[in-house]
């Protein structure tokens, strides 16, 4: 009998597996339909021996020092600051926007205060800022929206950036300094080993088992256990009663090149042409030294593995639905970004499982006081 089966071996549920192991003393199994734990934070070294990641480019970053220190004892660091380039009016210039982005793309030499006062006289102030052409027309205008939003938006979502959340652009602000970081966050590192080998130290305790390759449904029946901890999708797991929740899918296409170099920094953005979003170079991401050097472009589509959430009103409200019947549950929680449907980054997935910890810590001691 285990007390805990989790669905899921990517970071909600794994985080989960150590904690109810390591801390409650209990006994887990954790099943996966892939063939492999780390979900889609997965990274192995490819047959050139280059250590690449089999769902995109995963860069960690985060402000909580709790997150941080968690998955510090199964990881060492190495400290990296991503930076990303967009391909735009036919030059390599820094995104998020910033003074240098503008001065190399307008021919300029404005200093802070003088870019405040350009992007002042751009923008279209709006009352409300609701949708995602919102957050960047109301700060830096259309032509700016149109060269760096606009595109890349509509051929990652298949959406025009007016459909979408605002929270989805607003994922990359605007600077007036000449900080180029993709990131400001406090944390920013990479598991030393890669994030497979990170999840390997935090699953390898004793009252762990690891089943994968196997579909939940096919050993529910047959395992007994006393709590469910589900991070597949919400809707699969309801069997859509309530219809299907839209994600958003890529298909990844990798390279290996005989150069030891092939772009200027991590990642490079394509907003306007191209079929595909950006291409990522790992090695600026891992540091592995090597002669040759794999690269990854991102197409997105519509069919495949569920990636990501699509945050607009709509699917909000398919969701709120699937909610209310997992909160109505007993014995079953929900947590990580399919099963709460939210666009997480890692570190935000770590977060909520450790706080499930705590939440289901507090229930089975309040239960054992009654
Ligand atoms: P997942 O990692 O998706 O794990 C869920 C697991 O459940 C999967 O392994 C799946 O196989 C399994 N599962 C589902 N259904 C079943 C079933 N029926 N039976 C058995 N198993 C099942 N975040 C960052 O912080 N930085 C980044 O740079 C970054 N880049 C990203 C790039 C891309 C292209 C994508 C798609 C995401 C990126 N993320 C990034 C987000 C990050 O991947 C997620 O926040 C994180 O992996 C979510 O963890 P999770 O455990 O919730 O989900
Ligand atoms: N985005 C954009 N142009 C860019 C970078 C991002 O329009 O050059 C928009 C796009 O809608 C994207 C969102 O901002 O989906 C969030 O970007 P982020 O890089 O955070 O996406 P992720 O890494 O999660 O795919």
């Amino acid at each position: 009998m285990f007390d805990y089966l989790i669905v899921g071996a990517g970071f909600a549920g794994s985080v989960l597996a150590e904690r109810l192991a390591s801390v409650a003393d209990k006994k887990v199994l954790i099943i996966d339909q892939r063939d492999h734990i780390a979900g889609n934070a997965y990274d192995y070294y490819n047959k050139d021996g280059i250590l690449i990641h089999k769902y995109g480019p995963h860069i960690f970053h985060t402000n909580a020092k709790r997150v941080f220190d968690y998955l510090g004892q199964f990881t060492q660091w190495r400290p990296y600051e991503h930076r990303v380039l967009a391909s735009v009016d036919g030059q390599l210039v820094p995104i998020p926007i910033n003074l240098t982005t503008i001065n190399t793309l307008y021919n300029l030499n404005l200093d802070c205060s003088q870019l405040e006062a350009f992007f002042e006289s751009k923008a279209e102030k709006k009352d409300k800022i609701l949708t995602s052409e919102d957050v960047v027309v109301s700060k830096v205008g259309k032509e700016l929206y149109e060269k760096f939003f606009k595109y890349y938006t509509r051929k990652q979502w298949d959406l025009d950036p007016s459909e979408l959340d605002a929270s989805v652009t607003a994922r990359v602000p605007t600077r007036t300094n000449k900080d180029d970081r993709y990131f400001t966050d406090t944390f920013q590192a990479m598991p030393l080993h890669g994030y497979t080998k990170m999840f390997q130290k935090m699953l390898s305790h004793p009252n762990i088992k690891i089943m994968l390759n196997t579909d939940y449904r096919e050993i529910i029946d047959v395992i007994p256990y006393k709590f469910l901890i589900y991070t597949g999708p919400i809707d699969s797991f309801f069997n859509y009663c309530y219809g299907r929740l839209p994600y958003r899918s890529l298909e990844f296409k990798f390279e290996t090149l005989d150069t030891e170099v092939f772009q200027a920094t991590g990642t490079v953005n394509y907003p306007n042409e191209h079929a595909y979003t950006r291409i990522t170079e790992f090695k600026y991401l891992t540091g592995q030294k090597h002669p040759k050097t794999s690269i990854v472009y991102e197409y997105p589509k519509a069919e495949g593995d569920p990636y990501y959430p699509i945050p607009r009103p709509e699917n909000a409200e398919i969701y709120k639905k699937y909610q209310q019947l997992a909160n109505a549950m007993t014995n079953t929680y929900f947590t990580g970004r399919l099963a709460t449907y939210k666009y997480y980054n890692m570190d935000q997935v770590v977060a909520q499982s450790l706080a499930l910890f705590d939440k289901i810590s507090q229930q089975q001691s309040e239960k054992h006081v009654n």
